[in-house]
């Protein structure tokens, strides 16, 4: 094998196209002194807000951070019951315990990977019956890239009075019947971590909202719950603001971004060419617009999974596993699920059970070329 590595993430072949610019930013905060809070922030704001076509962007320190301002802001806490996928990062479901909430994990549908929608109103409804939590929130994760129901999940909120959360940390700039995602939900929590869609040099995040007052609370939320001056505490917030320096990068990088995106989708197109019908594929439903975060395959079970990525490691490809356990199974969450509906117990989640067995992610960034896809899709082909 003389065939150069394809690396499953590569957070640095983008630096050279924008490298006199990453510095000659990075040198004016330095110079500035301005660490916190400085102009950059905005800046970045305003460009954050007018790309996903939202009335406003809050700049915060991470997606997680986002996410635990946005319940916060709701008054989040004991006695609510937090409907989410049982099968995401272990931030969706982390942040609602840390807050004295209760999880209640959905099931995700096989063919999207995404909140399977019956699922949430037959667990909405067993909570109701039971009467001791209150459905609170539904956290709605667009995994992988790949828009979840938004109108279904915006329908369940608004008929149950229920706060509608888009954790949509792997899908800045994909979108659903034309809008991109920030307007889906209350609000939209976007993560920068480096090898999102959109990655700062460390840690970051935003939320976005169309709604003026929930802005101005996750404002005061991320600065300790300031108010209208310094030392003015109104609430109780945290420490969540976004650092001038990242703000500063993300807004070199925000210049590349549709161009990423369309090679992300691109990169997208030549994998599923390649392999729909032989593996399962993440499929969008009608009017989704993928933004490839990761691009994640269903293989049959455990055992062919480990035949591919050995295959993939021998020949040099990069490949990960996201998620090898669904949450109600991680030994932090599972009295937690246990716990959230009793009676008999919550219902069994088979598809995040199966898809923990069975996902595979291949290598998906905007600097490999469609070729690359087709070797990483040829070593799938030849090894299930
Ligand atoms: C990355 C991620 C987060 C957390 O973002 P951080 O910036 O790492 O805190 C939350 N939810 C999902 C689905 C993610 O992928």
């Amino acid at each position: 094998m003389t065939d150069r590595p394809i690396a499953l993430f590569d957070v640095k072949a983008q630096q050279a196209l924008i490298r006199p610019e990453l510095d000659r930013r990075i040198a004016a905060v330095l110079d500035s002194g301005r660490f916190i809070n400085g102009p950059e922030v905005a800046e970045l704001e305003a460009t954050l807000a007018r790309f996903a076509g939202v009335a406003h962007a809050v700049g915060v320190s991470s997606g997680t951070d986002a996410l635990q301002i946005a319940m916060m802001a709701e008054g989040v806490g004991p006695g609510d019951a937090v409907f989410l996928p049982a099968f995401t990062y272990t931030a969706t479901a982390e942040v609602p315990l840390v807050l004295g909430a209760t999880p209640v994990f959905v099931d995700v549908e096989a063919e999207t990977f995404n909140i399977d929608i019956a699922d949430l109103a037959r667990r909405i409804a067993l909570v109701k019956r039971e009467g001791r939590l209150r459905p609170r929130a539904v956290v709605g994760v667009d995994l992988f890239g790949l828009p979840a129901d938004w109108r279904a999940i915006e329908a369940i909120c608004a008929a149950e009075q229920m706060f509608a959360l888009d954790d949509a940390a792997q899908a800045f700039g994909a979108s659903l019947h034309g809008q991109r995602l920030g307007r889906w939900g209350h609000a939209a929590a976007l993560s920068f971590y480096p090898t999102k869609t959109l990655g700062a040099y460390g840690d970051a995040g935003a939320l976005l909202t169309d709604d003026a007052d929930r802005a101005e609370q996750y404002r005061m939320l991320r600065t300790h719950g300031e108010g209208k001056t310094r030392y003015e505490v109104e609430r109780t917030g945290m420490n969540g603001r976004l650092d001038t320096l990242q703000a500063t990068i993300l807004c070199a990088k925000m210049t590349l971004l549709e161009d990423e995106l369309a090679q992300r989708r691109r990169l997208g197109a030549a994998y599923d060419d390649a392999l729909a019908g032989s593996v399962g594929i993440q499929v969008a439903r009608e009017g989704a617009e993928n933004a490839y975060g990761l691009y994640t395959i269903r293989l049959p079970d455990a055992a062919a999974r480990a035949r591919v990525q050995a295959a993939l490691g021998a020949a040099q490809v990069g490949s990960g596993i996201y998620y090898p356990k669904p949450l109600h199974h991680q030994p932090a969450y599972a009295a937690a699920h246990a716990g959230s509906i009793g009676g008999n117990g919550p219902p069994p989640l088979p598809v995040s059970e199966a898809l923990s067995q069975q996902v595979l992610s291949l290598p998906m960034h905007p600097y490999m070329t469609e070729d690359d896809a087709r070797r990483a899709a040829g070593v799938v082909l030849t090894n299930l």
